[in-house]
């Protein structure tokens, strides 16, 4: 069947309403009222079937770091595929592209990051850190050291390993989540959870849930911590500066193995390679994928300090994926990793989209509708609520302000996504100051017609 882009709008909506199972998605609505396809993008716009343009706040779904259009990574994808489309990385063979790319991650990983599993998204890289850090355990003669400490509301993935490590509670309720030694403390979520508490402190509180699940646990019994530096999909989380040091110090004294997932905060979201520089955390494993390749390809990974490396090395691990460092996904993931490099485009974040962002969108804090607006790098969220002092609820079922929000949105051809009655958003990388503004705009005009 060729590409089906000449049929009619509607024609593409049947088809898709009749063929095509989206995720997260109620299908059967969906079905009803059809998809909006997108078919082209440049930059930071989308283009629809109808020819009607969007901005994109959200890098697709946190991965076009790079932004849309780039056709230095096309060439780089048709070239590998004449050269060499794929070949695996199991059985005593290596290739160029992979060889190429581990090391360069390991160069540009802080500290002894040094070692690199490839995956093919973010998913099954957590589904390979559950292997990972079991394996080290076991190596080093503690067994008993199973168990991983995740939190509620994180999002890690969607395989049966990233689910359970996640914290998403409507996941947990369909299919059997979390698996066995997988056990969830509380979220650093200040706005929504801390009451009349400083931020501050109630940040070492929530830092002092995964001292208190060791202890419970026993730290005999705990292989590993697994936090994402800011919540994503959690409503774009900024925990209170004082969390991260109090996590550090706590996983320092007990020797659990601390993995940062850094499949949204890598590849420069919050201003650094990774939200671990960011927030001066030190994890002996970080998880990468989106940003890796600012989703041109679909590849992932693990990246590997050397003491976990050193010991996993000691055996055969029985783990890995065929399309493991895929030729092609890794060339496209190096030609990104060069244009984010020469093109400066991290440190443009700190320096000056980031600052920007973070006092254009405070400015949405005088709406009525809204509670904080917070940014970090260039993630940002709005709480809604309808009344700001007691920071309480809508009376209609949770969630539908932010999603009647998100509608209007979509209609003011703006993507920002909605997470229960937050607001979030984590545009392209290459987004300019007066394309802020302009997202701004229609982002305030949402929040108008929601009231
Ligand atoms: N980890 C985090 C922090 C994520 O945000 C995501 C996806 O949004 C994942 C893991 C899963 O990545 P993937 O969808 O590529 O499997």
């Amino acid at each position: 069947m060729p590409l089906t882009n000449t049929l009619p709008t509607a024609d593409l909506q049947a088809l898709d309403a009749a063929h095509h199972m989206h995720p997260f998605t109620a299908n059967g609505a969906l079905a009803e009222k059809g998809a909006r396809i997108i078919t082209r993008a440049d930059g930071v716009r989308l283009t629809d079937s109808e020819g009607v343009e969007l901005i994109d706040g959200m890098a697709g779904l946190w991965c076009v770091n790079i932004g849309y259009g780039r056709h230095e990574l096309a060439e780089a994808a048709a070239r590998q595929m004449r050269e060499l489309p794929f070949y695996n990385t199991f059985f005593q063979t290596s290739h160029v592209p992979a060889i190429t790319l581990a090391a360069k991650l390991a160069e540009l990983a802080p500290d002894n990051l040094n070692h690199v599993f490839f995956a093919g998204s973010g998913s099954e890289a957590n589904d390979t850190n559950i292997r990972l850090v079991r394996q080290y355990w076991a190596l080093k003669g503690q067994p008993e050291r199973r168990t991983i400490i995740a939190r509620r509301n994180a999002y890690h993935g969607s395989t049966m390993g990233g689910g359970s490590l996640g914290g998403m509670a409507a996941m947990h309720a369909q299919g059997g989540m979390p698996i066995p030694g997988i056990v969830h403390i509380d979220q650093p979520y200040w706005w929504g959870e801390g009451g009349d508490t400083t931020p501050e402190a109630f940040g070492l509180e929530r830092a002092g849930q995964l001292e208190a699940k060791i202890l419970e646990l026993g730290p005999e019994n705990v292989a590993a911590f697994i936090a994402e530096p800011v919540q994503g999909a959690g409503g774009v989380i900024i925990p209170p500066e004082s969390y991260w040091p109090e996590v550090q110090r706590i996983v320092d004294q007990y020797g659990i193995l601390l993995i940062a997932d850094e499949v949204i905060t890598g590849f420069g979201r919050l201003g650094h390679w990774f939200g671990s520089q960011s927030y001066g955390i030190r994890p002996h494993i970080m998880t990468v994928a989106k940003g890796l390749s600012s989703g041109y390809q679909p590849i992932g990974g693990s990246i590997v300090c050397d003491e976990v490396a050193q010991v996993v090395a000691q055996d055969e691990f029985n783990h890995g994926y065929t399309y493991s460092g895929h030729p092609v996904a890794a060339a496209v993931a190096l030609e990104n990793l060069r244009i984010l490099a020469e093109e400066r485009i991290v440190d443009r974040v700190r320096e000056t989209t980031a600052p920007y962002l973070a006092q254009a969108w405070s400015s949405l804090s005088d709406h009525p509708l809204v509670g904080e607006a917070v940014s970090r790098g260039l993630m940002a969220s709005l709480a809604l609520t309808p009344d700001k002092a007691s920071r309480a609820g809508f009376a209609m079922e949770p969630g539908t302000a932010g999603y009647i929000c998100r509608e209007y949105c979509f209609a003011n051809n703006l993507v920002m996504r909605h997470v229960g009655d937050r607001m979030i958003i984590a545009p392209p990388l290459v987004i300019t100051n007066v394309d802020i503004d302009m997202l701004i705009d229609r982002a305030r005009r949402a929040l108008d017609q929601t009231l």
